[in-house]
């Protein structure tokens, strides 16, 4: 699976894709994650990518054509002309007014050839660029500098579904997110006076799985 990223700050996009998990799977060949600096598809002479809004107004807006050269050349257009390939693939375009990002939207864009995210900066996008996508997608109910930590937030929870990217496939299985998450105590067995229930230190793995299944129901209600 390939993750594009549009961004104008492509270095938050390596640094984190070449740390832990993003960075094995990338080494391994499950992932490809390619960061993409629209601003060198700029015709502006000053390297500008963002200009004042038409009509009046706060801040500065990011302007399509950049956007629009970056995706062409990277052959994601939607433009039936320009479209190589049969990849199954969606475009995103970050945005704190978009579709709720969900565990469930995860598995969708996991089952994909492609994902391109396109994150904005300033005030946001030219209302023309949003006709590039498929889908805008927000990560929660707040307003973050930029697209680059959302970004990274998706490709991360897609990742983590495509099988081989966590090395112990049990982890998938025993996810937090989903209804069975318990409690789970490492060393020390006593930790200033806080201890680890019993039952877990038993070796009974038929009561301990029932001990845990209570606890998640408890945990879940
Ligand atoms: N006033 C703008 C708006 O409401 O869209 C704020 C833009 S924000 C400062 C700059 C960029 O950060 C956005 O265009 C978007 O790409 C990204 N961003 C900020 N918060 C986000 C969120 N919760 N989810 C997804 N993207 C977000």
């Amino acid at each position: 699976m390939r993750f594009d990223i549009l961004t104008l700050f492509p270095d938050i996009v390596h640094s984190y894709g070449s740390e832990s998990i993003l960075k094995r799977a990338q080494k391994a060949g499950f992932i490809k994650i390619a960061a993409h600096n629209f601003r060198d598809y700029t015709k502006d002479k000053q390297w500008h990518v963002d200009d004042k809004p038409y009509g009046g107004g706060a801040g500065m807006v990011l302007q399509v054509q950049p956007i629009w050269d970056c995706l062409k050349n990277i052959k994601a257009l939607k433009n039936k002309k320009t479209k190589t390939s049969k990849q199954k693939t969606k475009i995103i375009i970050l945005d704190p007014a978009g579709k709720k990002f969900n565990q469930r939207m995860a598995e969708k864009l996991s089952k994909l050839d492609r994902v391109i995210l396109i994150c904005g900066r300033y005030e946001g996008f030219d209302e023309r660029i949003y006709k590039l996508a498929d889908e805008k997608v927000s990560v929660g109910d707040y307003v973050l500098s930029g697209g680059e930590l959302p970004a990274l937030v998706i490709v991360e929870a897609v990742s983590r579904l495509i099988p081989g990217v966590l090395g112990n496939e049990e982890s998938l299985l025993n996810e937090t997110f989903g209804k069975g998450k318990y409690p789970v105590y490492t060393r020390p067995e006593n930790f200033m006076g806080q201890k680890v229930p019993k039952i877990l230190l038993s070796g009974d793995h038929k009561k301990i799985k029932e001990w845990r299944q209570k606890m998640a129901k408890i945990i879940h209600k």
